[in-house]
């Protein structure tokens, strides 16, 4: 079988370049030195483009992810960042996006027929997105900014809190139902995207922020890289009502690769096995239908399984999906074209 364009719901690639991890040029991203995510290893899968996440890192000592090794785990979240620091670290990875599409390595995309040209050209077509809204201000003059530079997604919160809400730590086992949810300037945030037609994502918030978004937004329900509680009971990961509540509003979810939360174990053990995300999707299109569930990898911010490894690995899954009885149309929905539906949907 051809393996379909692919198109993602979450990479981090732009903190790998912001924290000098993976450099910019040739001799990184651009060519085939990056990590998880480059113009090469991109070339190889198939990987079309997905969503870009400007996020901003904890400042204080950051989390001990050896933790999530242990059969049961509960991280603290850091300190929340002050506005000050995340709108500089924010704003230069929105720059180093932004420099990218002026070197031609990828094309920032505003709506859904940016991405089908961008993918019909053969270059990558990328989703301005914010993981975490720490670089937001309250009067939402950044949002105005970075939305005329092109962000048309965006999470009020990676896990630790901001002004907006407070997100869901990682807890193994936990649902998550961890705390309070939105603020009232998270109810404003919710709004004013809407008004803008930025598309909401619920992936880090716990249970309570889940649910106010869910009453306060008029758009489709979307968690951008989260996998299903039922098979792996991690914190970030979503329960059955939950997940009938994105089917209802006609939205969806994209499987996050993190084998933290793919397995039963939750452990952060790359030796898992392709079946664990066939599992995952199996059971995501039994709970939201086969139009609503996309891939949402966490690619150069996560353990993925070992067979995966990097985008270059994306045709394996595509074989897993065919040899487990997924058809032609299926596979296509899956690898893009329900991020095109849904996107097209939000952003009208
Ligand atoms: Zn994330």
């Amino acid at each position: 079988m051809q393996t379909p364009l692919i198109f993602d719901g979450h990479n981090d690639l732009l903190l790998r370049v912001h924290s000098g991890n993976v450099p910019f040029g040739p001799d990184g991203f651009q060519g085939g030195g990056g990590h998880q995510v480059d113009l090469e290893k991109a070339r190889v899968g198939g990987f079309a483009g997905g969503f870009f996440a400007i996020f901003v890192p904890s400042q204080d000592a950051s989390m001990d992810m050896e933790e999530m090794n242990k059969p049961a785990y509960d991280l603290p979240l850091p300190a929340q960042v002050e506005w000050s620091t995340a709108s500089r670290i924010a704003l230069s990875q929105a720059a180093i996006l932004i420099r990218l599409e002026r070197e031609g390595a990828l094309r920032i995309c505003r709506s859904t027929s940016d991405i089908k040209s961008a993918m019909e050209a053969g270059v990558l077509a990328a989703v301005m997105h914010m993981e975490g809204a720490e670089a937001i201000d309250p009067d939402f003059h950044a949002l105005d900014v970075l939305f005329g530079a092109g962000l048309r997604s965006l999470g009020p919160v990676w896990s630790r809190p901001t002004i907006y809400g407070h997100g869901v730590p990682f807890r193994f086992p936990s649902t998550a139902d961890t705390g309070p949810g939105l603020t009232a300037d998270g109810i404003r945030l919710v709004k004013k995207c809407n008004e803008l037609k930025i598309l909401i994502d619920l992936s880090h918030l716990n249970e309570a922020g889940f649910w106010d978004v869910a009453k306060h937004s008029n758009a489709p329900l979307v968690a951008t890289h989260s996998n299903a509680y039922a098979l792996c009971a991690h914190s970030r990961n979503l329960t059955d009502r939950q997940l009938h509540a994105i089917r209802d509003s006609d939205g969806m979810v994209g499987l996050n690769f993190a084998v933290a939360f793919l397995r039963q174990d939750g452990r952060m053990d790359e030796a898992t096995s392709i079946d664990r995300m066939i599992a995952h999707l199996d059971y995501l299109i039994q709970e939201v239908g086969e139009d609503r569930v996309g891939l949402g990898s966490d690619f150069d911010g996560a353990i993925v399984p070992a067979e995966i490894r990097h985008v270059g690995g994306l045709p394996k899954l595509c074989e897993a999906m065919e040899k487990h009885g997924y058809d032609r149309d299926l596979i296509a929905k899956i690898c893009h074209k329900n991020w095109l539906r849904v996107l097209g949907k939000t952003w009208g």
